[in-house]
């Protein structure tokens, strides 16, 4: 296979940056547009609509409507649940152009945006369309004078507000709930990623969904964002993003109507590897993996590499090589497996970051530099740091680029020590071959998910989501996912000949 140029690329593609709304693009209430560009070269791939709050208000009214005539929340859930699953196969079926349009747009690797993105997306699609018809509800054990249903009920009109790190498959985490439930939804993507979500919205009336349950409004998180987290009649606002802007949506809820909000945000991952690790090869070689797959730019991202001491120089060996090996290049090409940052800001950010990161004494030992400045596009050095403590910079801030920072540990107290002093606790990784001690850390860590000898290892039936500031107020994945998109309702009826 040949390496398309973007030129050629983005004549596969033709896309449409205007607003998608009450089933069809439509153009947006004002000629604000802003260039997406691809991070691979810099050029522009798209002109994109710079939705605004008057996008937002009819985007909400048409989902509004949707919702409350019922087309979409009274249908049977099996209805419901196969249109999901005609849409998880469109997507299969236009597969090839969602996986460029990632690229394109965020510039992960070709390969990856088809084996990972577009395969987890189809999965949650199908996995929640054929969940749909499979969930009861419950009676309380109330006495024989009454009877207590407890059901559940779509939440209403649905904000979600999304990353451009996994663009494809993290709005598939948040609609596939969100719609089997019954609710509608305005989607409003990162303004670096938004193609892959208009495409979607188009695909999804395509499998039978009904106009104005799925809405996508593009724009950037201060207009677009800023105004469908403030808006009076959207219900939930279910957000992937940073801690920060966590924290706004938060007070916007707080500030219009008290909607209820879910956050995944941020993380700063301890990976620690203990000498007793059943491989240590293996663990060892799971560095690559866990800080330069996807540039860094994961919330899981294990950007901090505890290392027991007696094994800290292998270690530090392993993980220059390692950067060596993930070495970015032009994502298009199916081979290439690390691509560029995201855009020039994140380049500024990381590059940044590595400056910090030698004014506070940390031994740079591998990358730090920006590389094929040539190419337009923003790539940098996968970046690795020793003599890192745990309250430098690049230990306690979030990254999200291609960096690692080791730092050393004695025992199993100061690895937890260590391992849990951050405001993040999104994940965390063990490697031991010490059964009581890999339990004894699941239990301690303060993170939402604990990995024992693996890294990342996923499914969509396994809830996920942080503890303490890497976000709350419900999960992504699994069935319990479903909880953010509903309602307890109690009905009880009086069964008693008297009553009161
Ligand atoms: P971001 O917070 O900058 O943006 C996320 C979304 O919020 C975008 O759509 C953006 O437009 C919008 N936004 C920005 N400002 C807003 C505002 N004032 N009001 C409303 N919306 C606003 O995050 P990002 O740079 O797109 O993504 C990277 C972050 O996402 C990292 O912190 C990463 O850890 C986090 N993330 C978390 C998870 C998780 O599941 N915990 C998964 C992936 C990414």
């Amino acid at each position: 296979m040949t390496t398309p140029t973007i030129q050629e690329a983005v004549a596969e593609i033709r896309p449409d940056g205007r607003p998608y709304i009450d089933g069809e693009h439509v153009d947006p209430a004002s000629d604000r547009t802003f260039d997406d560009r691809t991070p691979i070269t810099g050029e522009a791939v798209a002109e994109v609509a710079a939705g605004g709050p008057e996008d937002v208000d009819r985007a909400v009214a048409a989902a509004r409507s949707a919702f409350e005539d019922g087309r979409w929340r009274d249908l049977a859930p099996r209805a419901r649940g196969q249109a999901l699953v005609r849409l998880a196969d469109l997507l299969v079926e236009h597969g090839d152009e969602l996986a460029l349009l990632t690229t394109l747009d965020m510039g992960k690797p070709i390969r990856y945006s088809s084996k990972v993105d577009l395969v987890q997306a189809e999965i949650s699609y199908r996995w929640y369309g054929e969940a749909a018809d499979k969930l009861y509800d419950a009676i309380s054990p109330t006495g024989p004078d009454a009877l207590g249903l407890i059901t559940r009920e779509p939440v209403g009109v649905v904000g979600a507000i999304t990353p451009w790190n996994f663009p494809l498959m993290i709005d598939a985490w948040k609609l596939a709930p969100a719609l089997v439930a019954g609710n509608s939804v305005v989607l409003k993507p990162a303004e670096q990623s938004p193609l892959v979500a208009l495409r979607v919205a188009e695909l999804a009336t395509e499998a039978g969904i009904p106009p104005g349950v799925l809405n996508v409004v593009p724009g950037f998180g201060e207009d677009a964002g800023e105004a469908l987290a403030l808006h009076g009649d959207v219900d939930a606002i279910t957000f992937t993003g940073s801690t920060p802007v966590g924290k706004l949506l938060l007070q916007y809820a707080g500030r219009s109507n008290m909607k209820r909000v879910s956050l995944e945000t941020g993380g700063k991952t301890p990976n620690i590897v203990f000498a007793d690790a059943p491989d240590l090869d293996f663990a060892l070689s799971a560095i690559g993996f866990s800080i330069f797959w996807n540039t860094g730019e994961m919330c899981v991202a294990g950007s901090r590499l505890l290392v027991q001491r007696e094994i800290l120089d292998a270690a530090i060996d392993k993980a220059k090589e390692l950067a060596a090996a993930w070495r970015p290049g032009n994502p298009l090409d199916p081979k290439t497996k690390a691509g560029p940052v995201v855009d020039a800001e994140q380049l500024d950010r990381v590059l940044g970051y590595v400056d910090t990161g030698v004014a506070e004494g940390a031994e740079l030992v591998a990358g730090g530099r920006r590389i094929l400045e040539e190419t337009g596009g923003f790539y940098v050095e996968p970046t690795v740091f020793s003599e890192v403590r745990n309250d430098m910079t690049i230990a306690q801030e979030e990254i999200f680029g291609p960096v690692l920072a080791i730092i050393p540990f004695d025992d199993e107290d100061e690895a937890l020590r260590i391992a849990n002093d951050t405001r993040y606790g999104l994940s965390a990784a063990v490697w031991t071959g010490d059964l009581a001690r890999a339990h004894r850390m699941a239990r301690r860590l303060r993170a939402g998910t604990v990995w024992i000898n693996n890294f990342d290892q996923a499914d969509i039936t396994a809830p996920f989501g942080g503890f303490k500031e890497s976000g709350f107020g419900g999960k992504d994945k699994g069935i319990h996912a479903l909880d953010k998109y509903t309602n307890v309702k109690t009905t009880w009826i009086n069964l008693g000949r008297g009553g009161r």
